[in-house]
């Protein structure tokens, strides 16, 4: 197969937050896909991008925020912050992570940052949740994004592919957003770690990747391939 333009790659938050030993929601696994990474690195992808959540001490997500609540067992509902009317999501409340100017907001050492072409930040903004490197999940109107969709679309990127943590959070949600934004999308599944590690989980994860148009791949995969050819 060849591609139909350029290829980049998105390494989705590969904090200290989201690795053991000392994450606040350390993601099983996740560290140890390091040399992976780097190794995709090392492609001739056009765009090489990292994300990382980048949140204020005061952001939504946090149960700290909100009194008698706690962490993974309570959720929170909210709404769109400038149109009350548009869909609500349902947010998992999570132990604080990823605060501006703490060690757990940092990329790991192991990912060779000498690679990336750039970095986007995202969950800036205090008043939403925001799993996805396109930005927040509402559309009437988008709230807070990142500015990812043009910076890739201007860079002539045609082909996206998403690998990171978690695999079912924000790999997951960039790579969905990323087919809304005309990109032929693709996740390179060994090379994320998902928190849940189930089969189930897996199953229904892969089926709703696939549902949304997703195309999920391996790194012995053809489409690769191409990218080492291209
Ligand atoms: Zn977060």
């Amino acid at each position: 197969m060849t591609l139909s333009g350029k290829a980049g790659l998105a390494v989705i938050d590969v904090q200290e937050d989201f690795c053991e030993p000392n994450g606040s929601l350390a993601v099983k696994g996740g560290r140890e896909l390091a040399e992976v990474w780097n190794d995709l690195l090392s492609l001739p992808f056009a765009v090489k991008l990292a994300t990382r959540d980048y949140h204020p001490q005061d952001h939504i997500s946090f149960a700290s925020q909100h009194s008698g609540k706690q962490p993974f067992a309570d959720t929170l509902m909210v709404k769109n912050p400038e149109n009350e009317s548009d869909d609500p999501f349902t947010v998992t409340l999570w132990p604080d992570h990823c605060v501006q100017g703490t060690k757990g907001c940092e990329i790991i050492p192991e990912l060779d940052q000498s690679k990336l072409t750039q970095v986007i930040r995202k969950g800036w903004d205090k008043r939403v949740e925001a799993f996805s490197a396109f930005g927040p999940a509402y559309r009437n109107p988008r709230v807070g994004m990142s500015g990812l969709g043009d910076s890739l679309r201007e860079a002539g990127i045609t082909d996206l592919f998403v690998v990171g943590l978690a695999y079912d959070y924000c790999v997951k949600h960039t790579a969905i957003d990323a087919v809304e934004h005309g990109f032929k999308t693709y996740v390179i599944e060994d090379a994320t770690a998902a928190i849940d590690k189930s089969d189930e989980g897996l199953a229904k994860l892969r089926k709703e990747l696939q549902d949304k148009g997703v195309t999920i791949i391996d790194l012995n995969s053809k489409e690769l391939d191409a990218v080492r050819k291209a």
